[in-house]
C-alpha cells in the first residue's frame, strides 16, 4: 500500500467510525492541486543541473494550505500528497485556521554548497511562487530544510512579489520575522500531551527517545528538567542506555560537539532495534516513519508510545500493538506544536507584533491541551484508538466546515 493510500484508509476508518459526511470523504480522496515543477540550477562546477519538485495542495476548507518543504531523495508524487493530506487533518485536530499542503524538492542537501542549495531554494520558488503567498499556501521547514533555507525563499518571494509577502514561509530565523519558540515547538507540544495523558506520575516512569535532532532533544531537555529518567537515546549511528538514566546535558553536549552517539563512551550503546525493544514505561519516536512495523509490534514492551515523528507506526504494526494494549498516542497530535507555532508567525507577520517566548508557549499549551481533551474524550466515546479519535475529531470539524459551505 502507498503512502497515499494509507492516509486515505486513515481517513476512510475515520469516516465509517463517526459516519461523516460521504460528499466530504470523496472530496477529501484527492488533492485540490499537484504542482510538479522542473527547474535548472547552475552548480559551482558550472554545469546546469535539472531538478524536480512538488507542492500538492491538499484542502482549503478551514484556510491557507499549510505545511513543510521536504529536500529529500525520496521526494515523489505519492509522498508529498500523503504528507499533504496528514496536514489537512493535524491542523484540524488542534483547531488552527489553516488548511494542508507539502511540498518538496528530490535532492541530495549532503552533495550541494551552500551557494548551490541557496540556487536551488531560489530556482524552487521561482518555479512555485505563482501558487503560493501568505493567504493562500504557506511553506515551511521539514527534513533537511531549515531556518536559513526559508529566509531564501522568502527573500526570493519578495523579490519576484514588489516585496511584499514576509508571511509567506514559516520557520524563518527570528530576525526575519520568526516566531520566537518555533525551533522548540514541537517538542513542547509534545510535553504537553505527555503532561496530559500520563499526569502527576509522569516523574515516575522510565523513558526511552529515538531520534535526538530537533525534535527527540529538545523532548529529552524537557523530560529531564521535570526529573523524568530517560535510559536511552539514540540518533541515526544507534544510542546509548543507562539503566540509571542518562545524563542528558552531557548527551546534548556530545552531540553538539558533532559526536555520534555510538561512540560515546560513557555509557553502554545500544541499536536503534534494541532501543525500541527496551522494557520501558514510555516509548518516544523522534527519528523516522515506519520504524515500528508488524516485524517488530510483537516485540515492543513500553506500555505507551508518543509519535513525534511523521507515520513511525505502520498501519499492521498499529493493529498489532492495539491488541496488545499498547497505546499509541499519534503524530497528527502529539508533533502538531510545530505546524501550532507556525501558525503563530503567520499572525505576528500580519500584525507586525511579535509575541514573547513565554507568551507563545502558553498559547501553545492552551491549544495542544485542549486538542488533547477532545481526543481524549472522542476515544472514550467511540471505544477506538487514540489515531481513530485524532482522525475523528479532525474530520468532523471539517464536516462542520464543509456542510455549512456547500449545502446543494
Ligand atoms: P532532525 O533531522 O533534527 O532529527 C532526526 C533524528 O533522527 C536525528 O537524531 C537523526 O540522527 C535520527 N535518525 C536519522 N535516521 C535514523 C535511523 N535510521 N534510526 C534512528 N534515528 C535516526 O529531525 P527532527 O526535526 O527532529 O524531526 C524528526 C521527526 O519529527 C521527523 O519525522 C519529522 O517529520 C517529525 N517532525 C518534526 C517537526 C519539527 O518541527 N522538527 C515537526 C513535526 C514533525
Amino acid at each position: 500500500m502507498s503512502l497515499f493510500e494509507n492516509t486515505l484508509q486513515q481517513i476512510k476508518k475515520a469516516g465509517e467510525i463517526a459516519n461523516i459526511n460521504q460528499d466530504l470523504l470523496m472530496t477529501m480522496r484527492s488533492p485540490e492541486a499537484i504542482h510538479k515543477v522542473n527547474f535548472n540550477v547552475r552548480m559551482d562546477s558550472g554545469e546546469l543541473k535539472r531538478f524536480e519538485g512538488y507542492r500538492v495542495q491538499h484542502n482549503s476548507l478551514a484556510g491557507p494550505y499549510k505545511g513543510g518543504l521536504r529536500y529529500s531523495e525520496n521526494v515523489d508524487e505519492d509522498e508529498v500528497m500523503a504528507l499533504a493530506a496528514w496536514m489537512s487533518i493535524k491542523c484540524s485536530v488542534v483547531g488552527i485556521p489553516l488548511g494542508g499542503g507539502k511540498g518538496g524538492v528530490k535532492v541530495d542537501t549532503k552533495k550541494l554548497s551552500d551557494s548551490e542549495l541557496e540556487r536551488l531554494t531560489r530556482g524552487f520558488v521561482g518555479s512555485i511562487y505563482k501558487f503560493i503567498g501568505p493567504s493562500t499556501d504557506v511553506p515551511a521547514p521539514d527534513m533537511y530544510t531549515n531556518p536559513q533555507i526559508m529566509a531564501w525563499a522568502t527573500d526570493e518571494y519578495m523579490k519576484l512579489n514588489d516585496g511584499k509577502g514576509l508571511g509567506t514561509f514559516t520557520g524563518k530565523p527570528v530576525e526575519f520575522g520568526g516566531a520566537m519558540g518555533r525551533s522548540t515547538a514541537t517538542a513542547d507540544g509534545a510535553y504537553f500531551v505527555m503532561k496530559d495523558k500520563i499526569g502527576d506520575s509522569l516523574v515516575d516512569k522510565s523513558v526511552a527517545i529515538q531520534g535526538f535532532g530537533n525534535a527527540g532533544s529538545v523532548l529529552a531537555k524537557l523530560l529531564d528538567d521535570a526529573g523524568v529518567k530517560i535510559h536511552a537515546v539514540s540518533d541515526s549511528s544507534g544510542g546509548v542506555y543507562s539503566k540509571d538514566g542518562l545524563d542528558i546535558g552531557l548527551v546534548d553536549e556530545f552531540k553538539e560537539n558533532g559526536g555520534r552517539l555510538v561512540d560515546m563512551k560513557d555509557y553502554e550503546t545500544i541499536t536503534n532495534e534494541a532501543l525500541l525493544e527496551l522494557e520501558v514505561d514510555v516509548l518516544c519516536l523522534a527519528a523516522l516513519e515506519n520504524v515500528i512495523t508488524e516485524k517488530n509490534a510483537k516485540n515492543i514492551k513500553a506500555d505507551i508510545i508518543f509519535e513525534l515523528a511523521n507515520g513511525p507506526v505502520s498501519s499492521d504494526a498499529d493493529d498489532i500493538l492495539e491488541e496488545r494494549k499498547i497505546e499509541v498516542i499519534p503524530d497528527i497530535l502529539v508533533n502538531a506544536g510545530g505546524v501550532t507555532v507556525s501558525y503563530f508567525e503567520m499572525v505576528q507577520n500580519k500584525q507586525n507584533n511579535y509575541w514573547s517566548a513565554e507568551e507563545t508557549k502558553e498559547k501553545l499549551q492552551k491549544i495542544m491541551s485542549d486538542a488533547y481533551a477532545d481526543v481524549r474524550s472522542t476515544h472514550d466515546d467511540y471505544k477506538c484508538s487514540y489515531r481513530e479519535a485524532a482522525f475523528i475529531v479532525a474530520m468532523k470539524r471539517l464536516e462542520e466546515k464543509f456542510e455549512i459551505r456547500s449545502s446543494m
